[in-house]
Formats: C-alpha cells, structure tokens, sequence
C-alpha cells in the first residue's frame, strides 16, 4: 500500500467501486458505471489486491490506483 499526493484535478474517481480515472474516462471499466466524481479523498494503491489488507477491507479485486473516500 502506497499512499501519495496527486494532481487531483487531473483525476476523477468512480463511486461505485472507488478505482481512480483520468478525467476524460466517462465510464469506469472496471464495474462499467458512469457515477464517476471529482469529489474524492485519499488516494490508495494496491500492488497485491489478494493479499492486502486494506483491499478486503474495501472490497478491492483488482490492483490498481483507488480513492479512499469518495462524496
Ligand atoms: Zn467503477
């Protein structure tokens, strides 16, 4: 788990399953929904989806990049 500061005007995230998108994404491919906001909080990283903690915790089963809190 790597938590680090971003550009976030340059990314938007998806309120369904918390994945992270460059903001000219309009749908999320991991869960195809188009509920995406710029509205989030914390940003997460997850390199081993099977083993990490955080990523049970938060119902993540994929690696990659996800907001912590999104409104
Ligand atoms: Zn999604």
């Amino acid at each position: 788990m790597t938590l680090r500061r971003v550009q976030k005007k340059f990314l938007q995230a998806c309120r369904t399953c918390h994945k992270v998108l460059e903001t000219d994404k309009t749908v999320c491919p991991e869960c195809q929904g188009n509920a995406l906001t710029t509205e989030w909080f914390g940003y997460l990283v997850i390199i081993d989806s099977h083993n990490s903690d955080v990523a049970k915790k938060m119902n993540i089963k994929y690696n990659g990049r996800y907001a912590l809190k999104v409104r």
